[in-house]
C-alpha cells in the first residue's frame, strides 16, 4: 500500500492511515507501505535547494525551521510513547540538520547551477522524515514497523530527478533486504520517490514517484495487489474541477488508465502502470477518509465487455501552422530542440499532418512548461530566422486537446458518430486517433474546449 502526501500530512489522516493498517494487516499475509512525504513537503525542499543556490541563506534556513516545527508538531500530537518520541524528535533534527549543511555548501560554492544529485540529496530527506514518523505509530499499536530507506533498496540510473530504477538489480536488493523481513511479521516503511544511482548518490524518481517506487516493489515481491490511498475517491470520468458532474470510475484496464494519466489525469505518476501491467498485478485507487469505498480498480481488460467511453481529458497542446505544405520533418526538430533547450523537456508529437496547401503540427505541452511555451516558441523562430528562413510563415497558437478514453474505441465506429454529433456546432482543429487502440484525441480552439468537455462526459454519466 502506498500513501501519499495527501494522506500523511496530518494527525487526523495519520490516524486513518493507522485504522488502514491495522484492518488490513489482519486479512493479510504480509503487508509493506510506501509513503510520500508530508504534503507540500517535497516542494518546500525544492524551494530550499533554488534559495541555497541564489546564496539566500535566510530564506533556506527559514524553510528548514517550518519543517522542523511541522514535523515535531505532528510527532507531539501522535499518540506515542516518550522514548519513540524522543528518538522521533533526534531524528527530525538530525535530517534536516544534514539538509541545511548540503544547502550551506550549495550557498557557499558560488556555481553557475545547482547540480541535480545535491538536490535529489536535499528533496530526499522528505520521505526519509515521514517513513520514520509513520512506522514510529505503527509500533505503537503493536504493529511491527520500520522505516526503510529507498536509497537502499531501489537501484537506478543516474537520471537525477527523473531516473528510473534497473529492475534487475533492485530485485536483488529486495530480496536481500526487504523479503526477509516480511517473514518476520515486519510491516516495512519504505520511502518513495528516492534511489541510488550505480554510482551510489541519491537519486529521485520524477515528482510523484512514489507511485513508481510502490509500483516497482509490488513486481519484485510478487504482490496480490497494490493499493494507493490518497484523499481523492478514484479515477474520475473527468477533472471534476471543471465538470461538476464527474464520477469515480470503478474499473479501468492498465491501457486505459496509462492514457489517461497521458492525457492529463494527474493521479498517477505516468511510468507505474507499464510494471504492474507486464506483471498483471492489479492496482486499487482508494481514500483514505473513506475506506469502505471500492475506489477504482485498475486490471487486466476482458472483463468489461460494455461498448463504451470512460473518461474524458482535456489538456493544452500547440499548434504549429504554415500555408503550404512540404516535410514536417525540419519543423518538428526545431521545435523540439528550443523546447529542450528553453525548458528541459522535449515535445511529444500528437499530429503532423498536410493538405495540398497547408502543413500542421500540434504538441502536448508539458506541464512543466505551461503557457509559456508559445511565447518561447515565438521568440525562439524569431530568433533563429537566419538560420532558418523556412520557418518564417509558421504560426504558433495554444489549442486544447480533448482526449476520450476507451478500450477498443477502434471498433466502436457508432461510439465515434456519438462524439462527433455531440461535438456538433465545434470547430475541430485535427484528430488522432492512438496507437494504443484505447484513445481518440480531437483538437479545439482553447475557448471551445470546456463546452466540448461537457458534450462528451454526457455520454459517460
Ligand atoms: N514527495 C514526492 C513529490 O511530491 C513524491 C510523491 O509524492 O510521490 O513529488
Ligand atoms: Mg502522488
Amino acid at each position: 500500500m502506498k500513501f501519499g502526501g495527501s494522506s500523511v500530512g496530518t494527525t487526523v489522516a495519520l490516524t486513518q492511515v493507522l485504522s488502514i493498517v491495522l484492518h488490513e494487516h489482519r486479512q493479510r499475509d504480509h503487508l509493506v507501505l510506501i509513503v510520500s512525504a508530508l504534503d507540500g513537503v517535497t516542494d518546500m525542499l525544492l524551494e530550499a535547494a533554488h534559495l541555497a543556490q541564489m546564496n539566500n541563506q535566510r530564506g533556506y534556513r527559514r524553510i528548514a525551521a517550518t519543517l522542523r516545527t511541522r514535523h515535531l508538531a505532528l510527532v507531539e500530537q501522535l499518540p506515542l510513547v516518550a522514548q519513540e518520541r524522543t528518538v522521533l524528535q533526534a531524528d527530525i533534527d538530525l535530517l534536516l540538520f544534514e539538509m541545511l549543511d548540503l544547502c550551506q555548501n550549495v550557498a557557499s560554492t558560488p556555481s553557475e547551477s545547482l547540480s541535480p544529485d545535491i538536490s535529489d540529496k536535499i528533496v530526499a530527506a522528505g520521505e526519509r522524515l515521514s517513513a520514520r514518523i509513520i512506522a514510529a505509530l505503527l509500533r505503537h499499536k503493536e504493529l511491527r514497523g520500520v522505516a526503510i530507506d529507498g536509497t537502499d533498496i531501489i537501484v537506478t540510473d543516474n537520471v537525477h530527478g527523473n531516473a528510473n530504477p534497473d529492475l534487475t538489480l533492485t530485485n536483488q536488493r529486495v530480496q536481500q533486504h526487504l523479503a526477509p523481513l516480511l517473514e518476520r511479521d515486519i510491516i516495512p516503511v519504505v520511502t518513495g520517490f528516492i534511489g541510488t544511482s550505480l554510482q551510489g548518490k541519491t537519486t529521485t524518481l520524477g515528482r510523484g514517484g512514489s507511485d513508481y517506487t510502490a509500483s516497482i516493489l509490488s513486481v519484485c515481491l510478487n504482490a496480490q495487489e497494490l493499493w494507493i490511498w490518497s484523499d481523492v475517491d478514484g479515477m474520475m470520468t473527468t477533472d471534476p474541477r471543471e465538470i461538476e458532474t464527474a464520477q469515480v470510475i470503478e474499473e479501468l484496464s492498465y491501457n486505459e488508465v496509462a492514457e489517461l494519466a497521458y492525457f492529463g489525469a494527474r493521479i498517477l505518476h505516468a511510468r507505474m502502470i507499464k510494471p504492474l501491467r507486464e506483471r498483471n498485478i492489479p492496482l486499487r485507487i482508494k481514500n483514505v477518509y473513506k475506506p469502505q469505498q471500492g475506489g477504482t480498480l485498475i486490471h487486466r481488460s476482458g472483463q468489461d465487455t460494455t461498448r463504451r467511453i470512460k473518461a474524458v481529458t482535456s489538456i493544452q497542446g500547440i499548434g504549429l501552422s504554415a500555408e503550404r505544405s512540404g516535410s514536417l520533418v525540419n519543423i518538428t526538430r526545431f521545435v523540439d530542440e528550443t523546447l529542450a533547450l528553453n525548458t528541459g523537456n522535449h515535445a511529444d508529437v500528437m499530429i503532423s499532418s498536410q493538405s495540398s496547401a497547408r502543413s500542421f503540427l500540434c504538441f502536448i505541452v508539458p506541464p512543466s512548461v505551461g503557457m509559456d511555451a508559445v511565447d518561447t516558441l515565438k521568440s525562439a523562430i524569431r530568433a533563429r530566422l537566419a538560420e532558418y528562413r523556412e520557418f518564417a510563415d509558421w504560426q504558433v497558437h495554444l489549442l486544447s486537446i480533448i482526449t476520450i478514453v476507451g478500450e477498443n474505441l477502434d471498433e466502436m465506429p457508432e461510439v465515434m458518430g456519438q462524439i462527433f454529433s455531440a461535438l456538433r456546432g465545434i470547430r475541430i482543429v485535427g484528430l488522432a486517433q492512438g496507437p494504443s487502440r484505447c484513445n481518440l484525441s480531437v483538437i479545439v480552439e482553447p475557448d471551445d474546449a470546456e463546452q466540448a468537455l461537457r458534450y462528451i462526459h454526457t455520454m459517460i454519466v
